[in-house]
């Protein structure tokens, strides 16, 4: 079966441990189907909210899937992404990220990308995990400021795949890897436009 987080890829390494969505559960449902639709290779139609379904739910299971995503093409190239070769964490000449997540890292902290990307993901997994933030049980209700965290989450996730983009395009090339990137990160931001959309469609956001 072809998988969701992986688009036909030869590589398997992770960064840090694949997030799971348990068996048995809606959600696991709905990332099945929304495997079976990007499957079809219709990018648009894969990020549209299916018909019935919970915006919280939807959002929730794709944002678990683009960490898995980002989390397999950060780890085929962190051999090059070093303390040397990337001693700040940027995304071309114009932008440098500090890292604070806003919670135990208030003053920005000014490190090496590996070790920005490294907080970056921890952080990411850490709220995946939390239940109150991103409930896996039947019934039990997501938080009302769901969306945001969802877009804070995304918005933190994006800067991997800038700094994928801008420092280590060469090597992703060289891997053979450049169509799983073009095609997760165009996923990633028909993602985003259509979450935005439904979202001031509900008046939720
Ligand atoms: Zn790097």
């Amino acid at each position: 079966m072809r998988s969701l987080s992986n688009y036909g890829s030869r590589s398997s390494k992770t960064f840090k441990p694949k997030k799971n969505i348990p068996e048995g559960t809606h959600q696991y449902d709905l990332m099945k189907h929304a495997a079976a639709t990007l499957g079809s290779g219709n990018l648009r139609l894969a990020v549209m909210l299916p018909e019935g379904e919970d915006l919280n739910e939807w959002v929730a299971v794709n944002t678990v899937d683009f960490f898995n995503q980002i989390n397999m093409l950060y780890g085929t190239i962190t051999e090059f992404c070093t303390e040397e070769s990337c001693s700040i964490m940027s995304a071309g000449p114009k932008y440098e990220y500090h890292w604070a997540d806003g919670h135990t890292v208030k003053k920005p902290i000014k490190c090496s990308a590996p070790k920005y990307i490294d907080y970056l993901m921890t952080w990411v997994q850490d709220q995946l995990d939390d239940e109150t933030l991103f409930p896996s049980k039947i019934g039990v209700p997501f938080p009302k400021n769901f969306l945001s965290i969802a877009k804070t989450i995304l918005k933190r996730l994006f800067r991997v795949y800038a700094h994928i983009y801008h420092q280590h395009f060469s090597e992703v090339v060289q891997l053979g890897e450049e169509a799983h990137l073009n095609t997760s990160f165009k996923h990633f931001i028909f993602f985003v436009q259509v979450s935005k959309h439904f979202a001031k469609k509900h008046l939720i956001l």
